[in-house]
């Protein structure tokens, strides 16, 4: 005797398909409007953690007013804006740090130099 033809005699016939008791739920139509989609990718910008403490990072070799490595005649001036990275740690209660990273860049070729973060990461860990 097999087990299916055990079964049968225990459990009864197989008649009710779980598709026919619990039809699948009409599905929504889809928004037309581009504008009702949700923009960006689940990151946050380094503006909206406001809490986060900030710390101003420099480049350990060069400074403004050095002369660009990437060309003979330019010299490297402040950017205003700084690199951001972002560092989340997840210890109770949440924290973050911004470090902003400072960038020169070079009045002749526009080169932008900016601090190497692995380098600064390993020497604060
Ligand atoms: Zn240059």
């Amino acid at each position: 005797m097999t087990l299916n033809k055990l079964r049968h005699p225990i459990f009864g016939p197989k008649t009710e398909k779980a598709r026919k008791l619990f039809p699948p739920a009409p599905v929504p139509p889809s928004p037309k409007d581009p504008k009702s989609k949700r923009k960006g990718h689940g990151r946050n910008k380094a503006s909206q953690y406001t809490g986060a403490r900030r710390l101003k990072v420099t480049h350990p070799t060069l400074k403004a007013q050095d002369p660009c490595r990437e060309c003979p005649q330019g010299t490297l001036h402040p950017v205003k804006s700084p690199g951001l990275v972002i560092r989340v740690v997840g210890s109770p209660p949440i924290s973050a740090t911004v470090w902003e990273l400072e960038k020169l860049r070079c009045d002749t070729c526009g080169t932008v130099v900016i601090m190497y973060f692995r380098q600064f990461v390993v020497h604060n860990l």
